[in-house]
């Protein structure tokens, strides 16, 4: 069984509800992606997760409060929504109260994107809400996120304090921290509400001061994490490019090199995830 930790479903409203335009280069085929319909969108995800044996995918929305993003989520148990927040903001918890009522199950932070720092002191409400309401919240740090990123709020440092503050709040960094491997894994000394998610073409790599690969980031995630805080996922955008399954193959055929055992893998690609989720 699998469960996929990171995707996105994309609508022409939702590139509005974000306030961009999309950009003049923007290829065709991605601007003609963005027409499909909610209901393509459900129809074409559900069918790529039955013939991957996929039983639930979790989205991370781009643009908060979107009503072809809940309406999405809501049309399927097997597809569970993620709200886009900006912990920082005076009406963070009133626009996150919305989002749960929308049928959001948690929280996406893009501290890359530089609009805020996950450390600062106008975040803490924001965490005891949902540390008192059981909200686990999934983090984009370091690259990976298109040119316009901030390196400085998108390091994982930030959230040293966060975690020894919030132990009850579930945290996932996503793509192994996209740069700051070496970060993620120095939040992780004696911490136990961490995960690390591997999702994603993990492009990453070669901006590294090391010769890792993909395997030594699992084997090194492994030791440092274990297998019960590992979490996978692909960061599928179903419309243009299909399912990645070549991203779903090549973490499961890591995984096997490894010679992990059946139930240490089903952790990974499966148990990680509905405990990180709180299901
Ligand atoms: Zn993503």
């Amino acid at each position: 069984m699998i469960i996929d930790a990171h995707a996105h479903m994309m609508t022409a409203g939702m590139f509005k509800g974000m306030g961009v335009k999309p950009p003049k280069d923007f290829p065709q085929r991605m601007a003609d992606s963005m027409q499909h319909t909610v209901e393509d969108n459900t129809k074409a995800w559900l069918e790529a997760m039955d013939r991957l044996g996929i039983e639930k995918t979790v989205f991370m929305s781009i643009a908060p409060l979107n009503e072809e993003f809940s309406s999405f989520i809501n049309s399927s148990d097997r597809l569970i929504g993620f709200a886009r927040s900006n912990p920082t903001l005076p009406d963070a918890i009133d626009v996150l109260k919305k989002e749960l009522k929308m049928g959001m199950k948690g929280v996406k932070l893009y501290a890359t994107s530089g609009e805020f720092n996950v450390g600062a002191k106008e975040a803490w409400p924001f965490y005891e809400f949902c540390e008192k309401n059981r909200i686990p919240i999934t983090i984009h740090f370091g690259v990976t996120i298109g040119g316009k990123c901030d390196l400085y709020t998108g390091n994982p440092i930030h959230l040293s304090k966060v975690l020894s503050d919030f132990p009850d709040i579930r945290f996932s960094i996503a793509h192994f921290g996209a740069g700051f491997f070496r970060e993620a894994l120095m939040l992780k000394y004696k911490v136990e509400n961490l995960y690390i998610e591997s999702s994603g073409t993990n492009n990453w790599l070669p901006h590294q001061d090391n010769f890792l690969t993909l395997k030594d980031v699992f084997k090194k995630s492994i030791d440092v994490f274990g297998t019960q805080h590992m979490i996978f996922g692909t960061d599928t955008r179903i419309f243009p490019d299909g399912y990645r399954e070549h991203i779903l193959r090549q973490q499961q055929d890591i995984l096997k090199e490894l010679k992990l055992k059946d139930s240490e893998i089903e952790d990974i690609m499966y148990n990680n995830a509905n405990t990180f989720l709180g299901q």
